[in-house]
């Protein structure tokens, strides 16, 4: 008896210095500070306190045409944005690493067309990869050019597409590519995607920018205003394609990491 009390009395303490010693690493763990910034979340469908918007609803005064950077043309009615065909692909004037995005857009409710020829338009972070925007909805096509893909790269996890004519969402969270000081890659672009909040892309890796036949990295990434290839700062506009098919858009905005 008095053996087998001594003992639990030994792994009782042997216990409690253990108890002890754990939690005083897990104290050790513990992070306090810097902390997170309060931002407040409305219970409509605007955005968090903390978001850029790129797009409310009365003006695209937050882009700029791709090409020769001049006011953009597209419709604006009733809070909607519409690509005008061959008004041309938009870029924000604004240039972005990582971020968090949230897209709303919609397909005309009309269908013409079919495969890639079908409510086609795309986001295009850093103006170098893009993630498709398609009509999906019954329209076949190459998967990793479908709605949800980044465009040849990656197919979609799922087929999270709506019918035209109804409102979609992408929340797209993006880590912009590394760079070293001599312009090779450090590390790659990633990317994140919920298609009406089901994930199509999970930490998907960018093998390089959209239509070079195998998708690289610049191998030496140089000033973005120069030349238009990947900025070595890592920061880039994001742009909204001009397909020549009628997509709209609204709510769009942005939170910079
Ligand atoms: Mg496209």
């Amino acid at each position: 008896m008095c053996w087998q009390r001594r003992f639990t009395l030994f792994t009782g303490a042997v216990f409690s210095l253990m108890a002890c010693t754990l939690g005083l690493a897990a104290e050790n763990a513990q992070i306090w500070e810097p902390v997170p910034e309060l931002v407040t979340v409305s219970e409509a469908e605007s955005p968090p306190s903390d978001a850029i918007i790129l797009f409310g609803g009365t003006d695209l005064d937050a882009w700029h045409t791709a090409e020769s950077e001049q006011a953009v043309a597209w419709e604006i009615e009733a809070g909607v944005a519409t690509v005008r065909r061959g008004n041309g692909t938009i870029k924000t004037r604004q240039a972005f690493g990582d971020i968090q995005l949230h897209v709303e857009w919609r397909a005309n409710a009309e269908i013409e067309g079919e495969g890639q020829s079908r409510g086609n338009s795309g986001i295009f972070l850093q103006s170098l990869y893009e993630l498709q925007i398609l009509d999906s909805w019954q329209n076949p096509t190459y998967v990793n050019g479908q709605a949800g893909a980044i465009y040849l790269q990656h197919p979609p996890l799922a087929n999270a597409a709506r019918a035209p004519g109804e409102w979609q969402s992408y929340d797209i969270f993006f880590t912009a590519p590394r760079f070293a000081t001599d312009g090779s890659v450090n590390t790659p672009a990633y990317i994140t995607v919920l298609h009406n909040g089901v994930l199509v892309q999970n930490h998907a890796e960018i093998k390089g920018a959209t239509y070079t036949p195998q998708p690289i990295y610049a191998v030496r990434c140089t000033p973005y205003a120069q030349t238009r290839e990947q900025d070595c700062s890592g920061k880039m506009p994001i742009s909204l394609q001009d397909h020549g098919q009628v997509v709209s858009y609204r709510n769009i905005w942005i939170r910079e990491l």
